[in-house]
């Protein structure tokens, strides 16, 4: 099968956005939106789909149905996920976390069951766990995950406030009240372990986090992990919330600090405390500077980048240089423009096939 004919659209958004089916076969490493990415640690992050329910105001990736940077989103069968987990195990030498932590929500991934139960037959992975929002958490997807042998769940909540929620996450659909009752219930019912991971909007829900840190403390969440971990705000240029303040590290430590006094709660947590250790890294054969050859499967997630795949081996997000047609299907030469944690970009020069 050619390489053109793994990346398959299944879908397309109003606004224009293509949805690509991603064939297990394609190359699972190389590409921040889909797949496996090893950044030197004993937790592997795998990014199933990129698609979100939500349009929060805050979204770093520009992720939901108000998007306005992308145009193409993902979903990859359920092999690509684990090829690449068992790829990276090879190298580690040592078990891993696999860490669900999408540009989406991964709760949208429709075999999202089924991967958590490859994932748990592999030799090596010793935990699993999934980030979200919560959209679409019910107690039925609860005892399935729990039944699959999912271990913790990171649930990023900002607010108890009605009203503030669906604000934030700019959807009506949010319940807070269905995601705190789900997330009640996934502590006393199931072994998943519950982490809460607010993020901190400076100005917008500082007196709210006080509430939440009250709450994930009150139902038990921390079971084996830390209960609560406070995330940064940081403004990203493909992100929502240019308007939203950023305060600096120092600024942002402080006011965990005084988190920490006024709940009489622990926020800040060592790797060790987590379980995470560095661990031997995947060395990419393609590094900044390399003159590949790309085929060009699909369009990339950003307006005008596209998703291409180098000699078969590692997906790569790759541009046109200026005045450079680049057509879906064909073979292009391309030079290495970033490389950071494998996660290859490029820039085409010009067409050969
Ligand atoms: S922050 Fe998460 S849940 Fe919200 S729009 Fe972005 S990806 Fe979706």
């Amino acid at each position: 099968m050619s390489l053109q004919r793994k990346a398959v659209e299944i879908g397309r958004f109003r606004d224009g956005r293509l949805i690509y089916r991603l064939d297990s076969d394609l190359p699972p490493m190389g590409y921040i939106a889909i797949g496996v990415i090893d950044r030197g640690t004993n937790v592997i992050q795998a990014r199933p789909t990129t698609i979100c329910p939500q349009n929060c105001i805050f979204c770093s990736v520009d992720a939901g149905l108000k998007s306005i940077h992308r145009w193409a989103e993902y979903v990859a069968e359920p092999g690509l996920i684990t090829r690449g987990v068992e790829s990276v195990l090879k190298i580690k030498g040592c078990s891993v976390e696999v860490l669900l932590d999408t540009i989406g929500d991964v709760l949208t991934y429709p075999w999202l069951v089924e991967l958590i139960k490859e994932l748990r037959n592999i030799n090596g992975v010793k935990s699993i766990a999934l980030e979200t929002h919560g959209l679409f958490l019910s107690e039925k997807l609860v005892d399935k995950l729990h039944e699959a042998g999912l271990d913790r769940v990171n649930l990023s909540i900002e607010t108890l406030n009605q009203d503030k929620a669906r604000f934030l996450y700019g959807t009506p659909a949010y319940s807070v009240n269905r995601v705190l009752k789900v997330a009640e219930y996934l502590v006393k019912e199931t072994s998943i372990d519950l982490h809460v991971t607010p993020l901190w909007l400076p100005g917008l829900n500082d007196e709210d986090l006080l509430r939440v840190i009250d709450w994930a403390i009150r139902v038990g969440a921390g079971k084996k992990w830390p209960p609560v971990t406070i995330q940064k705000f940081i403004k990203h240029k493909y992100g929502r919330g240019s308007w939203i303040r950023e305060v600096s590290w120092s600024d942002f430590w402080s006011f965990i600090d005084e988190l920490e006094k006024k709940t009489g709660v622990r926020l800040k947590w060592s790797m060790d405390e987590w379980g995470m250790h560095y661990a031997r890294r995947i060395k990419p054969k393609y590094s900044r500077g390399d003159l590949v050859e790309v085929d060009v499967i699909a369009r990339g997630w950003l307006r005008g980048e596209f998703l291409g795949v180098i000699n078969g081996e590692y997906l790569i997000g790759v541009r046109g240089r200026r005045g450079l047609r680049v057509d879906i299907g064909r073979r292009h030469i391309a030079r290495i423009v970033g490389d950071k944690d494998g996660l290859l970009l490029g820039l085409l020069e010009k067409t050969i096939s």
